[in-house]
């Protein structure tokens, strides 16, 4: 059986695994991304966690989710790069040639790797056609259908879910926009809004965990699961899906909000319908299993 190796890149770590045709994780490896350090950093740790995969192991290619606008074709990052710093216009893929010469790379977004794994093993399955985002550092969008895969758009700049516009004029986005939905239903926007009402930093699951017993974070998590919820009210507008398929980190603390978003969901969408509403499968596997999907599905 054919083994390869795949990675989930994000902003706070690597994930890294030998994955098998039926999407088995035979080995794995973590480290820190260093993505507030910038390009240098994240490329050397790149090439550090796929060494420790390879060694003593015979794999057929890499495959490697990766933030940002992701020229496929090329491996390279356009000109969002997403919550690492400077990783715009990052040579992904020829970056990695550099140490890797005889091995096929494959470089594909983070939301749609998400996506790929979810349709071919998790909780997409079967469902036609599909979106999924993910509730992360920030908010990443896939969105899949049988006929024509993965959705590109003309740029490989479609599918950028997060940077739907929740709320006209409101909070800036990183991306230069303001009012994004990665403002309002991110990790990192809960914790950005706990910090302005209280002046104090605290991670995330802290404030989500928080939410029964707190009145500042129940306050705050309840403007979540109503923006998450009007949220998935665009998302059935635009695209008619038989499913939407949330996961990322925040996925984890699903306890705290779900069923709250998706209360507010079908009151207040016109025809909220059957969809099929589900969290992720694979909430931490997901990058790297489909990672290593698009790298089998190309060699
Ligand atoms: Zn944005």
């Amino acid at each position: 059986m054919k083994k390869v190796i795949g990675i989930d890149l994000g902003g706070t770590s690597i994930y890294g695994g030998i994955i098998n045709e039926k999407g088995e994780i035979s080995k794995r490896a973590s480290v820190e991304s260093g993505g507030q350090e910038g390009r240098e950093v994240v490329i050397n740790r790149l090439i550090k966690i796929i060494k420790e995969l390879m060694e003593g192991e015979s794999v057929q290619a890499i495959g490697l989710g990766s933030p940002g606008y992701i020229n496929v074709k090329e491996g390279k990052v356009l000109s969002i790069g997403g919550n690492i710093t400077g990783w715009a216009h990052t040579d992904i893929k020829g970056e990695l040639r550099k140490h890797f010469k005889d091995i096929p790379i494959f470089v594909e977004n983070d939301a749609n790797v998400a996506i790929v794994c979810e349709e071919w093993i998790g909780a997409a399955k079967g469902l036609n056609p599909v979106i999924m985002i993910t509730l992360g550092t920030g908010v990443g969008g896939g969105i899949y259908s049988k006929t024509s895969g993965i959705w590109y758009g003309k740029n490989y700049e479609g599918g950028e879910l997060g940077h739907m516009i929740l709320y006209p004029k409101g909070r800036k986005c990183n991306c230069g926009q303001k009012g994004c939905a990665e403002e309002y239903i991110s990790g990192r926007a809960v914790e950005n809004i706990y910090y302005e009402l209280t002046g104090r930093k605290i991670k995330g699951k802290y404030i989500f965990e928080n939410s029964r017993t707190d009145k500042i974070c129940e306050k705050i998590i309840i403007e979540f699961a109503e923006n998450l919820g009007l949220y998935l009210i665009n998302l059935k507008n635009i695209f008619d899906p038989e499913g939407i398929i949330i996961g990322g980190g925040v996925i984890n603390s699903k306890e705290y909000w779900w069923d709250e978003a998706i209360k507010f969901y079908k009151e207040n969408c016109n025809n909220p319908g059957d969809i099929k509403i589900l969290p992720a499968k694979f909430s931490n596997d997901a990058g790297m299993i489909g990672a290593a999907k698009v790298a089998l599905d190309n060699i």
